[in-house]
C-alpha cells in the first residue's frame, strides 16, 4: 500500500470482493444479492463500489434517496436500483432514471400512481415495504385491502417485491423479537398473495440477518455493512476485510512542557513533558469531537497514539510520546489494522456512523 501524504480514504476493491464472496457463501445459491450502496456506499465511493459489485454480478442495488440512485445511473450502472426512502417530489426523476421506489405509505402510493398515470407508464416496478416492528417505514398488514383497492383495474404499477426490515438482527438477546418479525412478515406475504396481483419476491435480511437468520433469506437479501468489512460480531469481523482505511499524516510535532495545555478550551493538560503531533483531519472530515479527550486513538507506525484535547474542525492532536516518528509520517485513523468498529465503540457509537461520516472533502484513493 502506498504511504499517505495527506488525509485520504483508501478504498480496497479486493477487500470488497473478498467480503462479497464471504457473504455470498452464507446464502443459498439461488437467493438474490442486493448490495446496499446508500450514503456514498457507506462513506466510501458509491460509483466505484457499485461498478465493482456490478462486475461481480450483484442482482440489485439499494440506495436511500433518489439522488443517490441518479448518481449511479449517470455513471452508467444498469443493475436494478431500489430506492428505499423516496419522497414524492422526486418521482419524476425516479422514472426518468429507471429507479424502483419503495412504496411505504398510502400518500406515497397515491402520488406515485398519479405520476405514473400522467406519464402513461405500464407495469412500472415498485417494492412494497411492510412494518413488522421497527416502526420506521412501512404499511401494516391491514393496509393490504387499501392497496388492493387503489391498484384495482389499473396497470401503471407492478409489485416486484415485498419486504420488511429487522429491528435488532445483530442482537442475540432479541432473537424472539426477530423471530416474531419473521412470522409477521410471512403472514403479511400470505395476505399479499391472496389480495394483490402478481408474484412479488420477498426480502427481509440485512447483514446481521444473513448471519443470524438463514431461514429467512426468502428470494433476496439486502447487504450493506458486511460488504464494507464489518458485521456487528467480532467473530465475523475477523473473517471480513475493511474496505475503507482513513489515513492522515503528521503536519507538525511539538514538545509540550509539564502543565501546558493543548488545543481549544485547553481540554488537555500535560502532566509531564509530552511529544504531540498535529494531524490535518478534524470534525469537518468526520472525526467528531467525541473521539477527543483520549477516547479514540490512531496508529503511528503501528503504535497507539491517543487523540488528546478537543478535536478541531480541520485538525486534531495526538500524543506521540515514546513513538519514533517524524513530520510527514503516515497515521492510520481506522480501517486495516485499526477496526472502525472498535474505534467507534470507544466513542459510544457504531462502525456505521464512523465510516459513513467521512466528508467529501477527504480524497478517495482507490486501490
Ligand atoms: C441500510 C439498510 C440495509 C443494510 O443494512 P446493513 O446492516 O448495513 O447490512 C438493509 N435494508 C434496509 C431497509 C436498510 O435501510
Amino acid at each position: 500500500m502506498p504511504k499517505a501524504n495527506e488525509t485520504v480514504l483508501e478504498i480496497d476493491l479486493q477487500a470488497l470482493e473478498h467480503n462479497y464472496n464471504f457473504l455470498k457463501s452464507k446464502i443459498k445459491a439461488n437467493t438474490k444479492f442486493l448490495a446496499v450502496v446508500k450514503a456514498y456506499a457507506y462513506g466510501s465511493d458509491a460509483v466505484i463500489i457499485a461498478r465493482k459489485l456490478a462486475e461481480l454480478g450483484v442482482d440489485y442495488f439499494a440506495v436511500a434517496y433518489t439522488k443517490e440512485g441518479a448518481l449511479l445511473r449517470e455513471a452508467g450502472i444498469q443493475t436494478p436500483i431500489l430506492v428505499l426512502h423516496p419522497q414524492p417530489v422526486n418521482f419524476k426523476q425516479i422514472i426518468e432514471k429507471c429507479l424502483e421506489p419503495s412504496i411505504y405509505t398510502a400518500r406515497v402510493l397515491r402520488k406515485f400512481l398519479e405520476v405514473t398515470s400522467e406519464q402513461k407508464q405500464k407495469n412500472y416496478p415498485i417494492h412494497l415495504k411492510f412494518n413488522t416492528g421497527l416502526n420506521r417505514l412501512g404499511f401494516l398488514e391491514n393496509d393490504v385491502d387499501y392497496i388492493a383497492k387503489e391498484l384495482s383495474g389499473r396497470d401503471e404499477l407492478k409489485i416486484v417485491s415485498v419486504f420488511s426490515h429487522l429491528a435488532a438482527s445483530e442482537d442475540p438477546a432479541e432473537r424472539s423479537f426477530s423471530e416474531k418479525q419473521i412470522r409477521s412478515f410471512k403472514k403479511i406475504i400470505n395476505t399479499v398473495k391472496a389480495k394483490l396481483p402478481g408474484t412479488p419476491f420477498r426480502h427481509m435480511l440485512n447483514t446481521s440477518g444473513i448471519l443470524n437468520y438463514p431461514e429467512a433469506q426468502f428470494e433476496m437479501v439486502r447487504c450493506g455493512i458486511g460488504l464494507y468489512g464489518y458485521a456487528n460480531d467480532p467473530r465475523i469481523d475477523a473473517l471480513l476485510m475493511p474496505v475503507a482505511t482513513l489515513k492522515s499524516v503528521i503536519s507538525q510535532i511539538h514538545r509540550v512542557e509539564p502543565n501546558e495545555s493543548v488545543g481549544y478550551n485547553r481540554a488537555y493538560t500535560s502532566e509531564g513533558p509530552r511529544m504531540t503531533a498535529t494531524l490535518p483531519v478534524g470534525h469537518a472530515d468526520g472525526i467528531g469531537r467525541h473521539y477527543g479527550k483520549e477516547t479514540g486513538w490512531v496508529l503511528v507506525h503501528g503504535k497507539k497514539a491517543p487523540i488528546i484535547g478537543n478535536v478541531c474542525m480541520d485538525m486534531m492532536m495526538i500524543d506521540i510520546t515514546g513513538i519514533a516518528c517524524n513530520e510527514g509520517d503516515e497515521v492510520v485513523i481506522f480501517g486495516k489494522h485499526l477496526s472502525a468498529e472498535k474505534q467507534a465503540h470507544r466513542a459510544g457509537t457504531i462502525s456505521y456512523e464512523l465510516i459513513t461520516g467521512i466528508s467529501q472533502r477527504v480524497k478517495r484513493h482507490i486501490l
